[in-house]
């Protein structure tokens, strides 16, 4: 369409009047990571933020988590990189030992011996405190014991609501309420393996290597060292076991002995961690499921993080992903309509997404299966030739999160 000289003029006055007078109320499902860096960034941004979330105070369950270069890239924006490296345990190198044979059969390294790059292994209550402390500094107000349960699109605005309570109209909304989303239409894949997580004091000096052992590809079993929680000096290790969803009761119902002994002949180096658990509640069973949608908008309403895409932890992104969109969707409003910047958002983070849940989707059966084909393939064709330098270097660019453009983050470089 053509468009006339007045037209253009007057084109170039809306822009400039919204850039000039775009500051919005907007609405957070949910304080988790993806929702606190979301807030952070849009409070600082000059928008009145309120998160709601149902806990009745900031909680966060959960074991260990990798945050890797990318997201690191986030914290660092958001101010509370350092925060993070201070509680956080660097991680140079994931290496896999096949249980059986004792052979390397995964091995990759961030950035060879240089160790500028590097992921941070973090429990999941320190990146929460890093998050919640920006959140928090930028403005933001956040709401406890309020489950959000629907939303409702009026021609005013998006109204939200929680137990039929009103809690406002906003300009826009934002579902970072993750995996049980009541807000995101997404239809997720249960996933047929999922794993029991556990955290322990650190035994001995703390390596700054992700490490995991294999039988087949129906037990896997890893350590990783955290760091610190905040307020707690000791160093901490985050311990996991692949399990078949539906085999937890029997896994509960059996000794716990049993379990610490099949660990021990497993992989005699994770037996010094699993003495120190000392009966099944000390594990909890993390279940996992695959899901994308296929556009995380409508109108003035945007999910991010799980409620926008979920899958098993192989490849560690998920909480990275949530910090990108995050940020993504705070770029995406800076002198945008509502309307504009969610096309946006969308539009920056759609290959990034869409190339990380495929790649989960296809490795995590190497790694989590009943097949008995694939672990063959992993070991014996997969090993050797992941040690080719071409295929290294693609593999340190999936683990750090850049296979793709990564949008929000094209022009940032995190200096080492
Ligand atoms: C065992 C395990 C290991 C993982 N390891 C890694 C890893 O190494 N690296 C990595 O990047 N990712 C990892 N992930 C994935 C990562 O944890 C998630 O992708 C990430 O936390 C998603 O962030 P989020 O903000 O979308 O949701 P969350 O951080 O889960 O936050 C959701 C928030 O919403 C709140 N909420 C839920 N429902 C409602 C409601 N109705 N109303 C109001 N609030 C609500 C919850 O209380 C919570 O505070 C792992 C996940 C698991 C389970």
């Amino acid at each position: 369409m053509k468009c006339d000289k007045a037209g253009r003029y007057k084109q170039a006055q809306t822009r400039y009047k919204i850039s000039m007078t775009s500051k919005y109320k907007i609405a957070v499902a949910g304080a988790g990571i993806g929702g606190l860096a979301a807030a952070a960034f849009l409070a600082r941004d000059g928008h009145t933020v309120t998160v709601y979330d149902q806990f009745d105070a900031p909680a966060p369950v959960g074991s260990g988590l990798v945050m890797q270069p990318i997201g690191l890239m986030v914290l660092d924006a958001l101010g509370v990189g350092e925060r993070a490296l201070n509680y956080g345990n660097k991680i140079h190198d994931m290496i896999g030992i096949e249980s059986k044979s004792g052979r390397k059969v995964l091995n990759v390294t961030y950035d060879g011996t240089k160790h500028e790059r590097f992921g941070l292994a973090m429990h999941r209550a320190s990146l929460f405190d890093c998050v919640h402390h920006a959140a928090k500094t930028a403005g933001a107000t956040i709401v406890s014991s309020t489950p959000i349960t629907a939303t409702q699109n009026l021609p005013a605005g998006r109204l939200l609501l929680s137990h039929e309570r009103k809690l406002g109209l906003f300009d826009l909304v934002i579902d970072g309420s993750g995996v049980d989303s009541p807000l995101s239409p997404m239809q997720p894949i249960p996933l047929s393996y999922g794993a029991l997580w556990g955290i322990v004091d650190t035994p001995t000096k703390p390596k700054n290597t992700l490490a995991q052992c294999y039988r087949k590809a129906s037990t896997m079993v890893g350590i990783l060292p955290v760091g610190f929680l905040p307020n707690d000096p000791k160093h901490k290790t985050a311990l996991f076991w692949s399990l078949p969803r539906d085999d937890f009761d029997e896994w509960r119902n059996a000794p716990f002995a049993d379990w610490q002994s099949d660990a021990a002949t497993l992989w005699p180096s994770f037996a010094p961690y699993a003495e120190l658990l000392t009966d099944h509640a000390d594990l909890t069973m993390a279940k996992y499921s695959h899901g994308t949608l296929r556009n995380p908008t409508e109108d003035r309403l945007a999910y991010i993080g799980d409620a926008a895409h979920r899958t098993s932890p192989q490849l560690g992104q998920g909480a990275n992903m949530a910090l990108l969109d995050a940020m993504a969707l705070a770029q995406s409003l800076r002198h945008k309509t509502v309307e504009m910047a969610l096309s946006d958002y969308a539009q920056m983070r759609r290959w990034h997404v869409r190339i990380y849940q495929l790649m989960s989707r296809a490795f995590t059966p190497f790694y989590q299966s009943d097949s008995t084909i694939l672990p063959i393939l992993r070991d014996y064709l997969l090993a050797p030739v992941s040690d080719l330098p071409v295929v290294r270097t693609i593999l340190q660019k999936m683990v750090s999160g850049e296979l793709t453009s990564i949008g929000p983050l094209a022009k940032t470089a995190r200096k080492p």
